[in-house]
C-alpha cells in the first residue's frame, strides 16, 4: 500500500514539483494516477521506489517510511514493489524466460524455484509459448507482457506502472492495461501512471488526477471535470 501525506518535492534547482499531494492506495486498489507533462508524475514514482526524498511531509509504502529507511533495508523494500516501466528494459541478449528468471537469480532464488515460477508468471501474461524467444524477435506488447511477468516474479504487494503503453498502440495498449487489472484481481495492488485518456475511460476505476504539483481530483469519475493540457 502506498500513504503520501502532505508531501512536498523540492529539487535543487528550486523547481516545487510537488506542492502538498495527499493520497492513500490500500492494499488490494487499483488507480490510474494521471497529469499533464510536468505535473509531477515521475517525482511521485520516483518518491514511491526511493529513488529520491521529500523535502516536506510523508511517503510510507508498504508499511515502510521511505524518509528513514535504512540503506541496508532498501533491497528488502524494493522487493515488495514491481516496477514497470514505458521503454520495457529488458536485456537484449537474453530469452523471455532468462529476463524474468534474472530478476529471481539477482535475489538469491534457486535454479528449483525459478524453474517453478517463471513458467507460472509467464503464463500469467500469456507468453508460455515465447520462452525461448528474445526481446527483439517479440512486439512491443511482447515485450511490455515480459516486463510484466519480470516486475511479477518475486511476488511482490505492489506494482507501480509508469505511462507503461507509452509505446504500444491503442489496441495492445488496453491489452496491457486489461492484463494490469487481471492481475490486480489476484491480489497485487497496481498504481498506473498515464496520460492517456480515452483508455482511463474505458475502466471505471479509481483516477486520481495531479496538476501543477497538486491533487485536482480523485475518484472514480476518470476524467470529468479536468481538461488535459
Ligand atoms: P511528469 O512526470 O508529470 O511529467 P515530473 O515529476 O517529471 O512531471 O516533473 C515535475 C516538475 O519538476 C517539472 O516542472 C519538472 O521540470 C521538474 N523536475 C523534474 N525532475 C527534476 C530534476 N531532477 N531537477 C529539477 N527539476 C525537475
Amino acid at each position: 500500500m502506498i500513504r503520501m501525506t502532505d508531501v512536498f518535492k523540492e529539487y535543487a534547482n528550486g523547481t516545487k514539483a510537488l506542492k502538498g499531494v495527499t493520497f492513500e492506495l490500500n492494499a488490494g486498489e487499483f488507480a490510474f494516477l494521471i497529469g499533464p507533462s510536468g505535473s509531477g508524475k515521475s517525482t511521485i514514482i520516483r518518491l514511491l521506489i526511493g529513488e529520491i526524498a521529500p523535502s516536506d511531509g510523508e511517503v510510507i509504502v508498504n508499511g515502510q517510511d521511505m524518509d528513514n529507511i535504512k540503506m541496508r533495508k532498501m533491497p528488502y523494500l524494493r522487493r515488495t514493489i514491481g516496477v514497470i516501466f514505458q521503454d520495457f528494459r529488458l536485456i537484449e541478449n537474453k530469452t523471455v524466460f532468462e529476463n524474468v528468471a534474472f530478476a529471481m537469480r539477482v535475489i538469491g532464488a534457486s535454479n528449483k524455484e525459478i524453474r517453478q515460477r517463471v513458467p507460472y508468471v509467464l503464463e500469467l501474461v500469456g507468453l508460455e509459448f515465447k520462452a525461448k524467444s528474445r526481446p527483439d524477435e517479440l512486439s512491443g506488447g511482447e515485450q511490455q507482457r515480459v516486463a510484466i511477468a519480470r516486475a511479477l516474479v518475486n511476488n511482490p504487494r505492489l506494482i507501480i506502472a509508469d505511462e507503461p503503453t507509452g509505446n504500444l498502440d491503442p489496441a495492445r495498449s488496453l491489452e496491457i492495461l486489461l492484463l494490469l487489472k487481471k492481475i490486480n484481481d489476484l491480489g497485487t495492488t497496481v498504481l498506473i501512471v498515464t496520460h492517456e485518456k480515452p483508455l482511463v475511460d474505458q475502466f471505471s476505476q479509481r483516477v486520481i488526477a495531479i496538476d501543477g504539483g497538486r491533487i485536482v481530483n480523485d475518484g472514480m469519475d476518470g476524467y470529468y471535470d479536468y481538461e488535459d493540457e
